[in-house]
């Protein structure tokens, strides 16, 4: 079956005892035992929760994969597959990669005595040459947030594979409806889905996908053990939001697509970052390894007056962070989502007062298109 029907009909889509065509809320913490040492499937709602269940297996299900997990945040599916590594251990990380990810990167495993090196990992032998004897990761973002820089999976999973080390992938820009890592090698997979699997604006969740039984065995320790689970109404409201993805994203897409295509005449606009135009960097690698270029842009403004003019001026887009929602969105990353760089850093990597990041929404794109032009022009 293809994805767009595995989006509508997955392992308990319907409930097995009922016949309810939505998966009902079983908002409870705790189950009665036969006896003492005898649990009848369930025991605790942190350990596991009947519609966490199948949220868990839609996300595998969507991904290819055989073990999905579910998290209270995008965060805390990040840190606790980061648990997986130990004090000694090091890390290769895409640079520019999520602010937050940076944040606990840089500022809170190093005090557990784990620390990582950024590199471009679009460039196979930038990370051969980060990979020292301690690298136990590869943590990549493809495309990037918010350079749009694409990674080629294939290839850093026969490195990882190679090194013996684990290759995660954060899919939040992509979404398992465009691509999917675990096909091409990747060991863990990890979701925000309080982006494009919610798609709505209204929860705060995190996904993981794995396929090997002794990588999902660790994960569902850490997750059992600290604990950052999602309730079980944000499980039904996340796979509300799932059922649809295809059609959002299609949608989305294609207005991404007619804004890039706009911004890349205007005079105000240095330069467009968007993987689904073929003039962007690597994007024979993007169009091999995705079936789409999404619905994020970024775009280098001549300077950074008309930037802020912009992201102040608009009045149908909102200016907020985050992104994968139904209502399109602007961001200025330099001075929102990626505060946690130092400012050389981010100077560095492009991430400066000229850049604004796009997330396309479902409106009409004429009227997107309409106000980014009256904004430019005020
Ligand atoms: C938002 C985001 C995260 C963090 O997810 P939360 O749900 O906000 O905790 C991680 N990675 C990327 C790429 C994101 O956009």
């Amino acid at each position: 079956m293809k994805i767009g029907t595995r989006l509508i009909h997955h392992p308990g889509s319907t409930c097995p005892r009922t016949g309810a065509l939505s998966t009902p809320i079983h908002q409870v913490s705790t189950f009665k035992r036969a006896s003492v040492d005898q649990r009848q499937g369930y025991d605790y709602s942190r350990t596991a929760n009947p519609t966490r269940d199948v949220l868990e297996q839609y996300i595998a299900t969507l991904e290819g994969g055989k073990h999905g997990f579910a998290f209270s945040s995008g965060m805390a599916a990040i840190s606790t597959s980061l648990m997986l590594l130990e004090s000694g251990d090091h890390i290769v990380a895409t640079e520019g990669l999520y602010g937050g990810t940076h944040r606990i990167l840089t500022k809170l495993f190093p005090r557990f005595g784990i620390e990582s090196s950024f590199v471009d990992t679009g460039d196979g032998a930038a990370v051969e040459q980060a990979l020292t004897d301690r690298t136990r990761a590869i943590l990549v973002e493809t495309p990037s947030n918010p350079m749009m820089k694409i990674s080629d999976l294939t290839e850093l999973s026969a490195i990882a594979r190679e090194r013996d080390v684990v290759l995660m992938v954060d899919n939040t820009f992509m979404s398992p409806y465009l691509q999917r890592p675990l096909e091409m090698g990747t060991d863990i997979v990890i979701h925000s889905a309080t982006k494009y699997l919610g798609g709505h604006s209204d929860l705060i969740a995190g996904l993981v996908v794995v396929n090997e039984g002794k990588l999902a065995k660790e994960i569902q320790f850490r997750q059992n053990a600290v604990g950052a689970v999602p309730s079980p109404f944000d499980c039904w409201l996340l796979m509300r939001g799932m059922k649809t993805l295809k059609a959002r994203m299609d949608a989305q897409q294609e207005s991404a697509r007619r804004i890039a295509e706009w911004l890349v005449e205007r005079d105000e606009v240095e330069r467009v970052l968007y993987p689904g135009l073929d003039t962007h960097p690597n994007h024979n690698i993007h169009a091999e390894q995705a079936s789409g270029g999404g619905a994020m842009l970024s775009c280098i403004m001549q300077d950074e007056d008309i930037a802020k003019q912009v992201a102040e001026g608009v009045k149908l887009w909102s200016l907020a962070v985050s992104l994968g929602s139904v209502e399109s969105i602007i961001t200025l990353p330099a001075r929102m989502t990626h505060l946690s760089y130092p400012a050389d850093e981010r100077e560095r990597l492009g991430i400066d007062n000229r850049l604004i990041r796009l997330s396309v929404g479902l409106e009409d794109t004429d009227d997107l298109i309409d106000d980014l032009e009256q904004s430019m022009a005020s």
